[in-house]
C-alpha cells in the first residue's frame, strides 16, 4: 500500500523508521490519523521509562485513537487481556511492570500545545477539520514529538490485568454461554438485543 503522505518522516520512533510507523498506522487504522501519530510518540516515551526488559500492561484512557497506536508498537492488545481501555475520554495512557506495577503514565499536555497552533487546534477543535490539513498537522507532530506531552512515574494501583474467567454459565434467556459474575442472565439479555432478526 503506497502511503497518502508525500513528505519523509525522519527519526526513530517505538523501535522502527518514523516513516514505518506511519505505513503501520494507514495500514492498521485507515489512515494516518493524528492521535494514533502522538500515541505512538506516547507509547514510544512510557516504553523508554520502563525499560525494554519489563513484561508491560497498558492502561489507556479513552477509546479514540490511542488504543490502536498501543496495540501496533506494544505486545499489549484488548484481546490479549495486556491492555485495558477506560472511557474516560482523556489524552493519556500508562505502560507498567506488570509485577512490580511501576510504570510511567503520558498524556497530551493541552497547555504546551500553544506552542504549536495546528496540534492546539486540532486537540481542542478549534478549526474545522478541512481547515486542518493532515500534513501540516503530521509536520507539526513531529516538528513538536515530546515536546507536547507529559510524563510521570506511577505505581498502578487499580484497573490492573482483566481478571480470569473462573466459571461459564448457560443464559436461560438466551442459551448462550456467558459469565455468571455477570448476574442470572447474560449482558446480552439484560440489556437487550442490539439486532433485529432479518426476516426478508
Ligand atoms: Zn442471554
Amino acid at each position: 500500500m503506497s502511503s497518502t503522505l508525500s513528505m519523509a518522516f525522519e527519526g526513530v520512533l517505538c523501535g522502527r523508521p518514523a516513516a514505518q510507523v506511519l505505513e503501520e498506522i494507514e495500514r492498521f487504522h485507515g489512515f494516518p490519523a493524528p492521535g494514533v501519530v502522538v500515541g505512538a510518540f506516547m507509547v514510544d516515551w512510557a516504553q523508554e521509562h520502563i525499560g525494554s526488559g519489563a513484561e508491560a500492561d497498558a492502561i489507556v484512557e479513552t477509546l479514540r485513537c490511542l488504543p490502536d497506536a498501543v496495540q501496533l508498537f506494544t505486545p499489549c492488545t484488548l484481546g490479549n487481556g495486556w491492555m485495558r481501555v477506560l472511557d474516560w475520554d482523556r489524552f493519556a495512557l500508562t505502560l507498567y511492570d506488570r509485577n512490580s506495577r511501576w510504570g510511567c503514565r503520558v498524556w497530551l499536555n493541552v497547555s504546551k500545545t500553544a506552542a504549536y497552533p495546528a496540534i492546539h487546534n486540532w486537540f481542542l477543535k478549534r478549526v474545522p477539520k478541512q481547515a486542518l490539513p493532515l500534513e501540516s498537522l503530521l509536520e507539526s507532530i513531529f516538528e513538536a514529538r515530546r515536546a507536547v506531552l507529559s510524563a510521570r512515574p506511577v505505581i498502578v494501583t487499580d484497573f490492573l490485568r482483566r481478571p480470569k474467567k473462573e466459571s461459564v454459565g448457560i443464559c436461560p434467556g438466551c442459551g448462550e454461554a456467558f459469565d455468571p459474575k455477570a448476574g442470572d442472565s447474560c449482558k446480552g439479555c439484560l440489556h437487550g438485543a442490539y439486532f433485529k432478526d432479518d426476516l426478508g
